[in-house]
């Protein structure tokens, strides 16, 4: 059987599919966590971490709440690396602090990430012009 078109799931993410195999894809989806259009995705996510953690100091759980309100389910095996990777490239930096019995790291953006974060909302305003545009 094939199937093609466009999915969208009630997280909201999309996915096309054309064939049996890929369909399973599709079906994956249902996990609380983002399979396709992660490519996309992930740097929506990045930008509104970096928004945030510009704002106040996010948290993981926080963080992850956040995201969630805005449709963007993401396990926390999707969310940490993330915010490893973008404390690593020097946009964010943390600290550990006690809450309650446990310790919980926050995160702020760096003064990099800031510049970053100014520098892609000007990219975004023109691309969402772009995109909205009416005809
Ligand atoms: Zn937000």
């Amino acid at each position: 059987m094939e199937y093609s078109g466009l999915y969208q799931h009630t997280n909201g993410a999309i996915a096309t599919y054309l064939e049996g195999n890929l369909f399973c894809t599709v079906l994956n989806l249902a996990k609380p966590y983002l399979m396709d259009g992660r490519e996309f995705y992930s740097s929506l996510i990045r930008l509104h971490i970096l928004h945030h953690a510009v704002q106040e100091p996010i948290f993981g759980v926080g963080i992850m709440e956040e995201l969630a309100r805005h449709g963007y389910k993401l396990s926390a095996g999707t969310l940490y690396p993330m915010l490893h990777d973008m404390e690593r490239k020097g946009y964010l930096f943390s600290v550990e602090e006690r809450s309650g019995r446990q310790n919980r790291r926050l995160y702020r953006a760096t003064d990099l990430g800031k510049v970053q974060l100014e520098d892609a909302k000007k990219k975004v305003r023109e691309l969402f012009g772009e995109l909205f545009e009416e005809v």
